[in-house]
């Protein structure tokens, strides 16, 4: 961040702008949301460009365009279906970005948030097992494939299907929230007690400019593609057996945009 806030500022320190004028943030997840609104608040200008037709993918198709529309009235171009094919340096210290979809867009400055990886290499080299997703393999209690080895966080992947309170599979939910809870399971465990960890719903919520958007649960196309295109009483039936709190609270695969102080919220469809 000190690099990126360095380029930015260049000569002219906090007050201004320095020699970053344009800017191509690559992803549009939460964390190049959040590049794109801290660089268009210090004056820059900002295009993203996403694989996927929509920002942000955890959220609901109907609810993401809310918010694109939101970016496109802060002057920020969404370059949706389509993903950097190559970089080229120019003669004039810019940098070409060279688009699948045959366009370029020449900038000052390319913000890489495009998914992270987590390290394994550790695991690996101890010979621990690994999940069908590719993460550490651990049981309920944080166990890995060695008895006397322990690991939680981003890089572990459960062997049971309680992973995701509402969906079935394993699941790799990157949330600082689950990491957390993981690692005290682990460590009440390591130190004698017998804790296990139940379950995320993958709670999130970001903000963009005064707007927030936020899910906790399914979202629909999460369900839909994990339990089938089911009538959503029938869907409903299938997560009440795996969250009743969740259904009886209407809280699963419920996704919200809100303005911030505002009255108004829009909320997903009840109804398929
Ligand atoms: C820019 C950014 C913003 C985020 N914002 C949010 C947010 O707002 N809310 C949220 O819930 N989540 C957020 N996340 C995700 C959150 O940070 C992660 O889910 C969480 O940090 C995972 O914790 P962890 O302990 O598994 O991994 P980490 O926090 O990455 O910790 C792993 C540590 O292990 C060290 N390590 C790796 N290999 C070795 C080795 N061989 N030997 C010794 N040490 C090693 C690493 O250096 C690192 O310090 C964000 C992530 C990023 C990148």
């Amino acid at each position: 961040m000190d690099v990126i806030k360095a380029a930015i500022e260049g000569e002219g320190g906090e007050a201004r702008t320095g020699g970053v004028k344009r800017a191509v943030v690559i992803g549009a997840g939460y964390i190049g949301l959040a590049m794109t609104e801290n660089l268009h608040e210090r004056g820059v200008s900002v295009e993203i460009v996403k694989m996927a037709d929509q920002i942000m993918p955890p959220l609901d198709r109907e609810l993401t365009t809310t918010v694109e529309n939101y970016l496109r009235a802060h002057d920020i171009a969404p370059h949706l279906r389509t993903a950097a094919a190559a970089f080229a340096e120019r003669p004039d210290d810019r940098v070409r970005v060279d688009l699948k979809d045959n366009t370029f867009i020449d900038t000052d400055l390319v913000i890489m948030a495009a998914g992270v990886r987590p390290s394994r290499g550790l695991a690996v080299s101890a010979g621990l097992e690994l999940g069908p997703r590719g993460g550490i393999k651990v049981d309920r209690h944080m166990r890995t494939s060695d008895p006397d080895i322990y690991a939680a966080g981003d890089a572990v992947e459960a062997e049971v299907e309680v992973e995701h309170t509402v969906l079935p599979g394993t699941w790799r939910i990157r949330l600082a929230g689950r990491a957390n809870r993981q690692g005290r399971v682990a460590a009440e465990n390591i130190c004698g007690r017998d804790r296990v960890f139940e379950s995320t719903q993958g709670t999130s919520i970001v903000k963009v400019f005064d707007m927030v958007a936020g899910g906790t649960g399914a979202s629909e196309s999460a369900g839909a593609r994990t339990l089938g295109h089911v009538p959503h009483a029938q869907r409903d039936d299938a997560v009440r057996r795996r969250a009743p709190e969740a259904v009886d609270a209407q809280d699963a695969g419920r996704w919200h945009t809100a303005h911030e102080g505002g009255h108004e919220g829009r909320q997903g469809p009840e109804s398929d």
